[in-house]
């Protein structure tokens, strides 16, 4: 069994990662285009790669640079494109990894029944999302104090507190 980890660097996805196996692939979006992936967040999600011993694989992706290119990046559909093309050129994976937490919410441009498109597609990859039946602060609890302080999913500058991704953890902080 070949196992594919996608890894933001967020809390859902650095769960997985802890909870991975060290023969699994590990695979991140690093946008080209138009501002790159900031810097603090590669470096982050490498040192977070780097302390659980996971080599992390880069897909690059071309976004579009309306409406609001990050939030296109943070989404499963973005990911789930990945892993269609990770899946395509390396036949041995039999499962993909996803995190999600509960109530977990996508924009409005998520194609409607992409879990079902995933079967029909890859009848031989579960597309697993082992965590989603627990809360984003229960899988924050799960997270070793060591790593906590590099997750990081903030779309523009460091923790900046205001975007979306940031508010959402503030709120997710204040939760017990
Ligand atoms: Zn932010």
């Amino acid at each position: 069994m070949s196992r594919l980890i996608l890894f933001s660097g967020g809390v859902e996805s650095t769960l997985l990662l802890c909870e991975a196996d060290p023969m699994d692939t590990v695979v991140t979006i690093e946008p080209t285009y138009p501002y790159g992936m900031p810097t603090f967040r590669k470096e982050s999600a490498e040192k977070i790669a780097e302390k659980l011993g996971f080599k992390i694989n880069y897909a690059q992706i071309h976004i579009p640079i309306e409406p609001e290119p990050y939030h296109f990046v943070h989404q499963i559909r973005t990911f789930i494109s990945v892993a269609n093309l990770w899946c395509a050129k390396d036949t041995k994976i039999t499962e993909v990894w996803a995190g999600r937490h509960s109530g977990d919410v996508d924009g409005p441009s998520r194609p409607p029944n992409m879990y079902e498109a995933w079967a029909l597609l890859h009848p031989n990859v579960k597309f697993h999302r082992p965590f989603e039946h627990m809360s984003k602060r229960e899988q924050w609890n799960q997270i070793p104090d060591d790593i906590k302080p590099l997750v990081s999913s903030c779309f523009f500058y460091k923790n900046c507190g205001k975007c979306d991704k940031c508010l959402e953890v503030k709120k997710m902080l204040e939760e017990q």
